[in-house]
């Protein structure tokens, strides 16, 4: 198959991707937060040919992209009041919604689960092929299963070329990692997985939050969780990640008492002088959190690369966009974390 490469400044765009998506096919669409890898959520051929291009787990389900709020009622019911504050507030933007699944969605798209997550993204193209295609769009990000999330058309065309029928290409993305998930089928709303929209703004709408420990520790692979897709190894480079923690002059210090030829250092664009000697790679200013957020996918996947031993990394600290920046590193690092306060 050859993968049609479609600009999303060209105005013809949006007809020929839904038209695509309305024959069953699969669209890699830019969004606010990684790509995705787009197909029509209530076609369960479609949707299974999303599964196949990934070599992604049957039980971790996809997220429904709408166009607009008022859609989430053909696919949800028992819909709280909050969602639609949430909805109203956040809208379009990266949070995702769980809520319990109509009948209509195919258990393909929810991995089996009666609920369903649902977010409307913030980006004018991908709003219009939704829009055009008459169907919600069932999309996880666009990376093949367990490696770093794509955010630029490029990576999309590394992980797929020749494997799918189209990738608009919308430029990097701003945002850079995954949509904030939330869980409203409980009493209590859950934050099943950090992103641009931060704990903080979400306990101001709710005024309570559950943090689900799949957020905050590595999670057994045969363990019964909210967010199937939060067990399993994610955003990995192909070798083993290391994050060092404390000071800026302890962790220069640990990491070059332990550096051998052959690892690579990622941290922020303030320490590249100390590590002149450490093949660094900076993802972003840590003055900057959106700049790490927009920056963490891209560097990861530059250091996915057999050849490379160890990665020792530099994680932001604090809430915030920071949380998620953490998050992804930490499951990239397989939690592996060591603290050059008190490290030898
Ligand atoms: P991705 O954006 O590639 O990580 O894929 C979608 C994410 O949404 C995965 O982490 C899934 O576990 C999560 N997700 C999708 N549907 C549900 C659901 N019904 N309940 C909990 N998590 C979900
Ligand atoms: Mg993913």
């Amino acid at each position: 198959m050859k993968t049609l490469l479609l600009s999303a400044s060209d105005p013809a765009a949006p007809a020929i991707a839904a038209e695509i998506i309305r024959n069953g096919g699969l669209v890699a669409i830019p969004t606010e937060t990684v790509y995705g890898l787009g197909a029509n959520g209530l076609d369960e051929n479609a949707v299974a040919s999303i599964f196949a291009a990934k070599g992604r787990p049957q039980d971790n389900p996809l997220i429904l992209h709408v166009a607009q709020s008022s859609e989430i009622e053909k696919f949800c019911h028992s819909i709280p009041a909050s969602a639609y504050t949430l909805a109203e507030k956040f809208w379009p933007g990266p949070l995702t919604m769980v809520l319990p699944a109509r009948d209509i969605v195919p258990k393909r798209t929810t991995g089996g689960l009666n609920t369903v997550a649902v977010r409307c993204p913030d980006n004018d193209t991908t709003r219009a092929i939704i829009q055009l295609s008459g169907v919600p769009i069932a999309a996880p990000s666009a990376n093949l299963s367990g490696k770093p999330s794509t955010t630029t058309a490029a990576h999309v065309l590394h992980d797929h070329d020749g494997k799918i029928d189209a990738i608009v290409d919308g430029g990097p993305c701003r945002v850079g990692v995954e949509s904030t998930i939330v869980d409203l089928t409980d009493a209590r709303p859950r934050l099943l997985r950090p992103g641009g929209i931060t704990p903080e703004q979400l306990m101001e709408v709710l005024g309570d939050l559950v943090i689900d420990k799949a957020v905050t520790a590595q999670i057994d692979k045969d363990a019964v969780v909210k967010a199937p897709g939060m067990k399993y190894r994610h955003y990995a480079p192909a070798e083993p990640v290391v994050i060092v923690s404390g000071s800026r002059e302890k962790a220069a210090a640990y990491i070059h008492r332990h550096f051998v030829p052959g690892d690579r250092v990622l941290c922020f664009t303030e320490e590249l002088p100390l590590y002149r000697d450490c093949a660094p790679l900076a993802y972003g200013s840590e003055a900057d959190v959106n700049s790490l957020s927009a920056g963490l996918f891209a560097a990861l996947r530059e250091l996915d690369d057999p050849a490379i031993h160890q990665v020792y990394a530099r994680c932001p600290v604090g809430g915030g966009v920071a949380y998620a920046v953490q998050n992804r590193l930490k499951k990239a690092a397989a939690f592996h974390i060591v603290d050059a306060e008190e490290a030898p």
